[in-house]
């Protein structure tokens, strides 16, 4: 078997394609050889050699030795010097790499070849001996620390102590005989640690790092590197080993990182850092401020021209953005990697247009280029990257972008400030939050809390609206008596200033200016590309007039479900809401409905008008009614209702034991309301078609869909239909007006999907509920996984929260039997399309939106901020 790929001059074994193979960077060296690019040659010792290593008890394979040295003086023919040669050496690096960059795996060791004999035959050779003794204790240095395990920290106290007794600041300020003495002192604090002598066996050198390449592979940080990534599947790393070029040899020598492009921004100009007279990683290791890689033309007018040349190369070859790292050795420039650059999600898309522009990639190539979800960078006011920032805490990124705002300890102190002060900006903190806050943190510019997960309520709320939210951030203390937090020794006074980082999860105490998002430019255009190809239709989840107008103008195709009982929370009608619930009879029901009733025909007068031409899904009332009620314990709460409702306490009190259930989430919810109390249902029904009415009076076209929520019987919807349907004929009877609309039903439960052909007879539209379709489906409730979701994530019970993504294999196996066994009867029955859909937090996952294209769906609906996201995903689904 061929263990060994050699790359060098203008040819190689290998190729760009093979980084399963050769890893991502010897990959990527074979390839530029091939494009003429001037590669230091070398060879790629393969990651199944690293397999095979752990197979025999960590032990590298015979087969591979004679390979290794075959390839090893092929470098040296390529070279021209050899390896262990006394007088002119052959140096190399050594190298990992994977097919995956990985941080944990070894780091690269430099120089590897030099010994006590070769290092004065350097230093003859290149006239050049401060150069030969700085290689020299670099190498004991990296190979001490990284193949041997020794402590970095002692190989530098040396370097300090000596630097201090010479009075110099910079490494390069040593002299060649200080770094003789250098290289005596390292050599020293090698034998001490490892007991051994620094090996002059240039051989034994080289088999000792590969070995210790190899090693670290298992290393515990590259473990936990991969377990976090869930980086499954990989062989093992390659290990590269290549002829040392030296930008260490003094002012026409250096070396260099630079992008192709700003990953920054996405422009198209060369964006980097090089050091004069350095090697390896001194750029990043910020031992000195290396200069922008514009004044390179200053300093080495040819080697920029060729670096421009070789830029533009392989940007050509590669079609995307690259990350490089070179070397100039007396004048003479030597690439030592290139491999695909990270970038911010606002640089994915401009590099994509513009390069689509460019006509380096089509239209096609650019859609698939940005991942959905990195677009989140550009639809969140992000933190003004300009502003200068100290981090004091740092709790789990919830929902991304950026905000300040003064302090608030409650839900109420928000609602009460933002009604005397509705241009405040709020931020609500809190140890937690629950529906009884919701008025609140939708007033509020951003959430934190000092508890909860990524799936909390907080968390989830925020999402929905597009809201920067950090939550569990556990070193803030909050004291609500004294209306203090703390955070890392510093208290913050309610009504003073707090910003939060939604993306990444930090907590500064003042306040930071923030910009905002909007869609233009080459993130307009990328849509326009992304919607030739998408076959799914994207809706929005929207309860305002502002939430879908902003949804309209990101794309949104109409509203996929409209929560209702978010506009029962409005304080012009809670207290009528409270009323209604604690109304002992139909009577009293009706009389608080029927100040319910304006609001609710207002609100979707609103909906109708913004959405003009557009379908928008409507669910009656969902969640069981002691939501709307203050919790047992809340005698405030209790006394403000009271006051409101021209009850008692006690009395409230009373309703809401009667009303407690063990477990609401699978209680009196959903459609079983409107089946015991039908007046709720007929007055929502009647508020959804008069506002139709008035809104097409007004000359706009409304195509309202009345969704009723928790079905899992026909005959649920059989009686809820016909009466709404009586209502609705009623209403248009009076108007002497008709409008078209349709009756349809959420897809949630278990029975539904298996009855799925009964249900169809009646609905006219399905829509998937998977939040609750899932916690059904696995019997976990989406607010109490958090004892044993991150231990199912750990030991890969699951492979993913299911609330985040569709559960392919169970409920998306539901779902695909709801959509099969629907859409058969249908056309059996109508011979008609049933328009599916989905509605729960998944529509806007770009994983799950796939999966919807895949299952048939027509649509998905997903939160305001998210429109934009699914478009993309749904048109990736496509290609
Ligand atoms: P990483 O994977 O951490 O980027 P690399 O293997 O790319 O590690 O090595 C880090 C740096 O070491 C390179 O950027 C380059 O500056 C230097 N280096 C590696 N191999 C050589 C070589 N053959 N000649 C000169 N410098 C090298
Ligand atoms: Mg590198
Ligand atoms: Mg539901």
């Amino acid at each position: 078997a061929k263990y060994v790929y050699s790359f060098g001059g203008k040819t190689a074994d290998g190729d760009g394609k093979m980084k399963d193979l050769l890893g991502g960077k010897g990959a990527n060296l074979a390839e530029m050889c091939k494009i003429g690019i001037p590669v230091p040659p070398g060879f790629t010792i393969t990651t199944e050699v690293c397999a095979a290593y752990y197979e025999q008890g960590k032990k590298i394979p015979e087969a591979a030795v004679p390979q290794i040295d075959e390839a090893l003086k092929k470098v040296e023919a390529e070279f021209g010097k050899k390896f262990g040669d006394p007088s002119d050496p052959l140096l190399v690096s050594v190298r990992s790499g994977a097919a995956l960059s990985m941080p944990g795996m070894m780091n690269t060791i430099l120089n590897l070849g030099l010994t006590d004999a070769s290092v004065e035959g350097v230093a003859h050779k290149t006239g050049n001996p401060r150069f030969a003794y700085d290689s020299y204790r670099r190498l004991i240095d990296m190979f001490g620390s990284t193949a041997m395990g020794l402590e970095h920290e002692h190989f530098e106290h040396e370097l300090h102590s000596m630097k201090h007794a010479k009075g110099v600041k910079l490494d390069t300020d040593l002299s060649a005989d200080d770094l003789k003495e250098l290289v005596k002192r390292y050599k020293a604090v090698y034998k001490k640690d490892v007991g051994e002598d620094f090996p002059q066996d240039p051989k034994k050198q080289l088999y000792l790092a590969i070995n210790a390449v190899f090693n670290s592979w298992n290393g515990n940080k590259a473990i936990e590197y991969r377990r976090i990534e869930r980086i499954t599947g990989l062989k093992g790393t390659a290990v590269n080993v290549q002829a040392m070029v030296f930008g260490n040899m003094g002012n026409t020598s250096g070396t260099g990182v630079a992008f192709t492009r700003d990953p920054n921004t996405g422009e198209n100009v060369f964006y980097g850092d090089y050091l004069i007279n350095a090697q390896g990683e001194d750029v990043v290791a910020g031992i000195r401020t290396p200069e922008p890689i514009a004044k390179l033309h200053e300093d080495m007018p040819k080697v920029y021209e060729q670096l421009v040349g070789i830029r533009a190369a392989l940007e050509k070859h590669y079609k995307e953005m690259q990350d490089i790292e070179f070397t100039v050795q007396e004048g003479v420039l030597y690439m030592l990697q290139t491999r695909t650059g990270k970038r911010t999600g606002s640089a994915a898309v401009r590099i994509a247009v513009e390069m689509a522009n460019e006509k380096l990639i089509d239209e096609t190539t650019a859609v698939k280029r940005v991942a959905p979800d990195s677009l989140n960078h550009l639809l969140q006011p992000q933190l003004d990257p300009k502003s200068k920032v100290e981090i004091v805490a740092q709790g789990i990124a919830a929902s991304p972008g950026g905000a300040s705002g003064i302090v608030l300890l409650s839900a109420q102190a928000v609602v009460d400030h933002a009604a005397k002060h509705p241009s405040d900006a709020i931020m609500l903190v809190r140890k937690e939050t629950s529906p009884e806050d919701v008025a609140g943190m939708h007033l509020a510019k951003g959430i934190l809390t000092s508890t909860g997960g990524k799936a909390s309520h907080a968390a989830v709320v925020a999402r929905g609206w597009g809201k920067p939210c950090v939550v569990g951030c556990e070193a803030m203390k909050i004291d609500e008596a004294a209306q203090t937090i703390s955070i890392a020794g510093k208290t913050v006074k309610a009504g003073e200033f707090i910003t939060i980082n939604g993306t990444t999860g930090d907590v500064m105490i003042g306040k930071v200016p923030t910009v905002a998002p909007s869609m233009t430019g080459d993130f307009a255009t990328l849509m326009t590309w992304a919607d030739k190809v998408r076959k799914l239709k994207i809706r929005t989840n929207a309860d305002s007039p502002a939430d879908a107008a902003k949804a309209r103008e990101f794309g949104a195709q109409g509203i996929g479900l409209c929560r209702t009982e978010h506009m029962f929370f409005g304080k012009d009608r809670i207290a009528a809401v409270r009323e209604m619930i604690l109304a002992p009879d139909v009577a009293g029901r009706e009389k608080a409905l029927a100040k319910i009733e304006p609001f609710q025909r207002a609100d979707f007068v609103g909906l109708f008008e913004v959405m003009d031409g557009l379908p928008v899904t409507i669910r009656l009332l969902d969640p069981p009614l002691h939501e709307f009620l203050p919790q047992k314990d809340n005698v405030a709460g209790a006394e403000e209702v009271a006051k409101q409702t021209g009850t008692t306490v006690e009395k409230i009190f009373e309703r809401v034991e009667e009303l407690h259930e063990m477990n609401p989430m699978m209680g009196f919810r959903g459609c079983r309301l409107p089946l015991v109390f039908p007046e709720i249902g007929d007055m929502q029904v009647r508020a959804i078609i008069e506002a139709a009415i008035e809104v097409k009076k007004k000359g706009k076209s409304v195509l309202p869909e009345i969704m009723i929520p928790l079905v899992g019987v026909v005959e649920e919807l059989i009686i809820l239909k016909k009466r709404a349907i009586a209502v609705a004929e009623e209403c248009m009877k009076a108007a002497g007006v008709q409008v078209e609309y349709q009756i349809g039903t959420m897809i949630e439960l278990p029975r539904a999907c298996i009855a799925a052909d009964k249900i169809a007879e009646e609905a006219e539209f399905f829509s998937f509920g998977t939040n609750d379709l899932t916690q059904m489906t696995f019997g976990f409730s989406r607010d109490d996984i958090k004892g044993f979701m991150p231990t199912y994530l750990k030991d890969k019970i699951l492979p993913i929260d299911p609330f985040q993504t569709i559960d392919f294999n169970g409920v998306g196996e539901l779902m695909k039997i709801g959509i099969q066994k629907g859409r058969a009867s249908r056309t059996a029955k109508h011979n008609q399309h049933l328009k599916i859909g989905i509605c729960g937090e998944h529509g806007g996952d770009p994983d799950s939106v796939m999966f919807c294209h895949a299952i048939g769906m027509d649509y998905v609906s997903c939160s305001p901020f998210r429109v934009p996201i699914a478009r993309l995903a749904a048109a990736q689904a496509a290609l």
